[in-house]
């Protein structure tokens, strides 16, 4: 009788047990459920902002429909940050440690198109998400709410954020927001960009400062006083020239641009005024800073061969992405359990359709089912994520949401982020990030080691924006 009663309860224990882990699955796949259960909400926000497809600082309804959503899911939200009316900070939770979610949603310029495999603007000239920004503001936002409801029902202390970063496109939103102070007690950023393969990366990118060379002289009659004018544009070719030839004496990954934005008003005239507009570009900040000086010095010699004056305003410049192996680590972990995407047989035929409108080679069909190998390399572009990574233990990640081969700031881009095969993209990157926030909230080490391989990257550097003193440049889409 005891022997039976013992079994008994045993038996109920064990079934009692069984029953509590099938209530409370492990917190990665509750967290990944739960992104799972509103696909299809997702899919409207993403989609809706794909069809607003506001350019830099003007993404109200975006910014709007995503702070909305936030504050539903039970975040506070302070908007208007930063002297920026599209730029938000959504945050649930208090105390340490403060784990960021990175999002954008500004559209580009002239990119408007259906979500058809063929050149269809939705409006000719109009703006589309050709870099996936509907995406990528709609995924931090799904992996933010997922680790926000895992961190309440498991009653864990710690403070998830929702980092709403506009005018990523030229617009450098996120660096006023580093300005303003708001990213100074984070512990550790996590984003990612839409792409054409599923990676995480190790690599870094090119830090870039940008300016226009404003150069002032004295007009004349062309032909009957020239001695009594100061050419401007004479200034401007004399940089240009200098530029030209320093471009032998710089280290090899270095690019330089620029046009002549005013080259005065009329041949008859001496230009009394002339502007050169430049980017610089090198993988490290410290080099371009030491090649920025030699590009001033070039300027400054030009105007004083040419009896003119001159003056620079800065209009932006990013940091190099300072990368981080142990936090590429748990991103590349976490795409490796959740797997590639499968398309369905109409999603193949777009993307055979589509394949067919670029450019060869491209990557091939069936890439987007495999996680490629973590990537070492240098990208050949710039973000103002890379403000943040210099601030904050920053990791990405980019996920298939475009077909194989597909760049970014294309129509074929625009195409693949209003359809499904980049909302599949877009889930998969919400889930991996989903995962990533749950390993550094349930183990503290990931921070510290996050934390000790940042500062030791970082070693000596201090931090200073390019952009000083200046404002938000709100209005820099509406030209
Ligand atoms: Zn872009
Ligand atoms: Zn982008």
């Amino acid at each position: 009788m005891k022997t039976k009663r013992v079994a008994f309860f045993l038996l109920a224990s064990l079934l009692l047990s069984l029953g509590a882990s099938a209530q409370r699955p492990d917190a990665g796949t509750q967290v990944v459920d739960s992104i799972e259960a509103q696909h299809q909400a997702y899919a409207d926000v993403a989609l809706q902002i794909w069809k607003f497809a506001e350019t830099g600082y003007q993404e109200v309804k975006s910014s709007a429909l995503l702070e909305a959503r936030l504050a539903a899911a039970g975040f506070s939200v302070q908007k208007g940050v930063a002297d920026i009316p599209t730029a938000f900070v959504a945050s649930y939770g208090s105390g340490k440690p403060i784990i960021a979610f990175i999002g954008e949603y500004d559209a580009l310029p002239g990119l408007s198109q259906e979500a058809v495999p063929e050149r269809k603007p939705v409006m000719t000239g109009a703006p589309g998400h050709g870099c996936g920004h509907n995406l990528l503001g709609t995924a931090a936002m799904a992996a933010a709410v997922a680790v926000k409801d895992w961190l309440a029902s498991d009653h864990r202390q710690g403070t998830v954020r929702y980092y709403g970063t506009p005018a990523e496109e030229g617009g450098e939103g996120k660096i006023y927001m580093v300005r303003a102070g708001l990213f100074r007690d984070v512990d550790v950023a996590v984003s990612w960009h839409p792409g054409d393969s599923n990676q995480a990366s190790t690599g870094s990118n090119l830090a870039n400062i940008s300016a226009k060379f404003r150069f002032h002289g004295i007009a004349a009659h062309a032909a009957a006083a020239p001695d009594k004018g100061r050419s401007a544009l004479d200034a401007v070719e004399a940089m240009d020239m200098m530029v030209n030839l320093m471009r032998e004496h710089v280290p090899q990954e270095t690019r330089i641009h620029y046009i002549i934005s005013n080259g005065g008003a009329a041949p008859n005239v001496v230009p009394d005024f002339a502007e050169a507009y430049y980017i610089a570009r090198h993988p490290d900040m410290q080099v371009l800073d030491g090649i920025w000086q030699r590009i001033t010095d070039a300027a400054k010699g030009a105007a004083l061969g040419t009896s003119t004056t001159m003056d620079m305003e800065i209009l932006g410049g990013d940091y190099n992405v300072l990368p981080n192996s142990h936090l590429s680590g748990l991103q590349n972990k976490n795409l490796q359990r959740l797997g590639g995407l499968k398309y369905t047989n109409e999603e193949r035929a777009f993307a055979e359709a589509l394949q067919k409108t670029m450019l060869g080679p491209v990557r091939p069909l069936g890439s987007e089912e495999k996680i490629q190998p973590q990537s070492s390399s240098i990208t050949p572009a710039s973000t103002d994520l890379g403000d943040v990574s210099w601030n904050v233990p920053t990791v990405g990640l980019t996920t298939a949401t475009w077909v194989p081969g597909t760049s970014a700031h294309t129509w074929q881009a625009t195409a693949c982020g209003g359809m499904t095969i980049g909302i599949k993209g877009m889930m998969l990157a919400a889930k991996t990030m989903a995962l990533t926030g749950v390993d550094l909230f349930s183990d503290p080490s990931n921070i510290q080691k996050a934390r000790a391989e940042f500062e030791q990257r970082k070693g000596n550097v201090t931090y200073k924006p390019v952009i000083g003193d200046r404002k938000p440049p709100l209005d820099y889409r509406k030209q």
